[in-house]
């Protein structure tokens, strides 16, 4: 039997990239998934996926940034599987922008979905897990620029940095109820978040990565699969970076 046997999990941009590689990977594992993206098309198509391989999963349209359509997701969630007992807040987004460059715009988008997206995540979805007890987790998203000092993006790196910390705190306001709560730090992983990137720098992207390789949205989905399984029972608040050697 799969390490995910009885979870029901909640994935945040579970339509793409690394949520979908989640998705996928933790339906492979036994888990029941719900996979809340904007990405309806995406979204739908994961889904198929898995019900391919005999795993079950549905999808929801979730806007990360309103509480409501969190608590919408977590409800569907209970109501699709009985219980909610994993939440991974994967989504995210991604734009450039130094100091001077950055817009007021941009940084309040950034912050709404990076940061205040986690935020009602955990707020929607933690009265579920506590209901669920212990076998209960979370695992968020941030990114290796919430831990080291980088330039260019500034919303980007103040929104992961956050990320960091709510983990890290969430952890010690539920640890006496049963539910974990862990953060994974990406280093390059190939996945639409990108964009388009000349041949030059994905040569200085490889370059500057020990391994000398970008990561695969499956080594991200490993990560994620041992912190919300039962195998990781006495880790919590812990940080985990799946970089090539990058931040080492
Ligand atoms: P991606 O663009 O392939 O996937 C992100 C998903 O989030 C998309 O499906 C998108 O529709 C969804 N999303 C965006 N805004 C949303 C909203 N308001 N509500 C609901 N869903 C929304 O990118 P990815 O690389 O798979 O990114 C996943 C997470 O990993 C992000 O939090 C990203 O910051 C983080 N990350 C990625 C890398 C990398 O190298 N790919 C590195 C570090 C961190």
């Amino acid at each position: 039997s799969g390490r995910l046997e009885g979870k029901v999990a909640l994935i945040s941009g579970g339509a793409s990239g690394l949520g979908e590689a989640q998705a996928l990977l933790y339906a492979r594992e036994g888990a029941r998934v719900m996979i809340g993206d904007l990405q309806e098309v995406l979204g739908a198509s994961v889904v198929a996926r898995i019900r391919g391989e005999g795993g079950e999963a549905a999808f929801t349209r979730l806007d990360v940034t309103e509480l409501a359509s969190w608590q919408a997701a977590v409800a569907l969630s209970v109501a699709t599987y009985g219980k909610l007992t994993t939440l991974v807040n994967n989504a995210g987004i991604f734009h450039p922008g130094g100091i001077i460059d950055e817009s007021p715009e941009g940084w309040a988008k950034m912050v709404a979905v990076n940061q205040t997206g986690v935020f009602y995540g955990m707020k929607a979805g933690a009265p579920e897990l506590v209901k669920a007890g212990t076998g209960s987790a979370i695992v968020n998203i941030s990114s290796l620029y919430g831990l080291i000092g980088s330039p260019g993006a500034i919303s980007y790196h103040a929104s992961k940095a956050a990320v960091r910390v709510m983990g890290k705190g969430a952890a010690l306001e539920f640890v006496k109820q049963g539910v974990r709560v862990n953060t994974i730090f990406p280093g390059q992983i190939r996945t639409p978040i990108l964009g388009d990137i000349t041949p030059e720098q994905d040569a200085a992207i490889k370059a500057s990565i020990p391994m000398g390789i970008v990561g695969d949205p499956m080594d991200v989905a490993h990560a994620s699969l041992f912190l919300a399984s039962d195998e990781a029972r006495y880790i919590t608040g812990a940080e985990l970076w799946v970089d090539g050697g990058w931040y080492a």
